[in-house]
């Protein structure tokens, strides 16, 4: 079967890899060159702890305290935007403690699926993307986090991760005894791993040139040729592509894309911002979260520490904000206050937009609308980690296999009416 992916992030490469697994003639399209997507300069955390979706009760209201800080880590840009009220409304209406409860195992299982996929890639020859099964920790300061914590360990064991541990201020200090650090206590998740996903995407990338799968790169999906509900060519500014079956990984363009077919998603870019050092004093043992600072940190592939974060619901056109950036470091300063990190100019930050759903889970599956779509998209906080798992899903999906877990949670038609 000839399959058109449309997008080169790591939901398109998985999907690219598992289709020509599967025997499928494979042509990925991106509108650039794929170098610097949302899938390179991310904190690379494979986590089956993520299982919270990003609408929870209690973040709106701290989203809009937020907002008024310019260096927070989360902002909307202010602008009347019909697509960003209708998003905004959904995900107020599913931020709710039974959706967080209902998405728990779900999420779960897709992580431990993507986790099995990275490890069994990582043992493969054309493999070594760094991939480290240590574990996370999420940092606290304070008594309201560290009440969450405990709440979020509970959970955690009735889950089944059962090695997630809560720490004490002491307990914390001796896992990352070589700098100071201002911190009441932590959870130590040891379920999850982390890759250098820089290394993921170019070895990908690599692998499948080798194998055959052609790519056209630096064109962008503009519309489709349809004829008696199917999709029949993908259609670029200069070009056709004949399709038997269209997958749309095309991350936080996707709403536009999908309007063409009359697809409703609620999906907003999410843009995060992160600076990797090489070489750099400023070094953990351990990946961490820090709660309140929204800031994850990630020592990778031998030499590199990366900072990442903030969430900024914005466009794709929008020009990057240096006070976000700061945000980071100044947050960074808070929780290790001997890490003086560099101040970069704006060009040398890296940046990517999230494909945010309006409820944080993603839409995969086919559509109503269209028999021949695969809808592989929206998956906000947790792309990379879902990312290989996701591959596997959809050539399941295409080759109408039973799927390796239950997808129809992700519907992608379920806020479109
Ligand atoms: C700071 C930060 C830290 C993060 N940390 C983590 C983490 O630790 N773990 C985790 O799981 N996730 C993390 N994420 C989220 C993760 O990076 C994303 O969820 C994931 O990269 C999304 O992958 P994607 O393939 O859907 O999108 P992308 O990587 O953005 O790829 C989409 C591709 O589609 C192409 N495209 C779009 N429209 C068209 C069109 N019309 N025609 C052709 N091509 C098109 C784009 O050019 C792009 O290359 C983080 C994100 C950020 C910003």
């Amino acid at each position: 079967m000839e399959v058109v992916v449309i997008g080169g992030g790591i939901i398109g490469l998985s999907s690219a890899y598992s289709l020509q697994e599967s025997g499928h003639q494979v042509t990925v399209i991106d509108q650039t060159d794929m170098a610097s997507n949302c899938s390179y300069g991310n904190a690379g955390y494979i986590c089956p702890s993520h299982f919270t979706p990003l609408a929870t009760p209690g973040i709106v209201k701290q989203g809009l305290k937020w907002m008024l800080n310019p260096e927070s880590p989360f902002y909307v840009k202010p602008r009347l935007s019909l697509s960003l009220i209708k998003w905004g409304l959904t995900f107020m209406k599913m931020a709710t403690p039974q959706n967080v409860e209902k998405a728990a195992i779900p999420l779960r299982d897709f992580a431990f699926l993507s986790e099995k996929q990275y490890k069994h890639w990582e043992s493969l020859p054309q493999f070594k993307f760094a991939y480290e099964h240590k574990g996370l920790l999420e940092i606290f300061q304070t008594q309201k986090s560290a009440d969450h914590a405990m709440h979020l360990v509970e959970r955690a064991h009735e889950l089944g991760l059962s090695d997630t541990k809560l720490l004490n201020q002491s307990e914390l200090f001796a896992m990352e005894p070589n700098h100071k650090m201002n911190a009441m206590g932590g959870i130590y998740f040891a379920c999850d791993g982390h890759v250098y996903p820089n290394k993921v995407m170019q070895q990908l990338l690599a692998d499948l040139k080798n194998k055959g799968v052609r790519f056209v790169t630096n064109e962008a999906v503009t519309d489709f040729e349809k004829s008696n509900g199917k999709i029949s060519a993908v259609l670029t500014a200069t070009n056709k592509y004949k399709a038997d079956s269209v997958v749309m990984a095309s991350g936080s363009w996707s709403r536009e894309l999908a309007e063409k077919l009359n697809i409703n998603i609620e999906l907003m870019p999410g843009r995060g911002y992160s600076m990797t050092l090489e070489d750099t004093p400023y070094r953990t043992n351990y990946p961490a979260i820090f709660i309140e600072g929204r800031v994850a940190i990630t020592p990778m592939d031998g030499n590199k520490m990366r900072f990442g974060g903030t969430m900024e619901l914005t466009t794709t056109t929008e020009p990057p904000k240096m006070n976000r950036v700061m945000g980071i470091i100044k947050a960074v300063k808070r929780y290790y206050p001997e890490f003086d990190l560099p101040v970069p100019t704006i060009d040398k930050v890296w940046y990517g937009f999230r494909p945010c759903s309006a409820d944080g889970l993603p839409y995969l599956g086919r559509t109503k609308k269209w028999s021949n779509l695969i809808m592989a998209t929206g998956h906000s906080m947790v792309g990379m980690s879902l990312g290989a798992g996701t591959g596997q899903l959809v050539a399941e999906i295409i080759d109408e296999k039973p799927t390796s877990i239950d997808i129809s949670f992700y519907n992608p038609e379920r806020f479109d009416r």
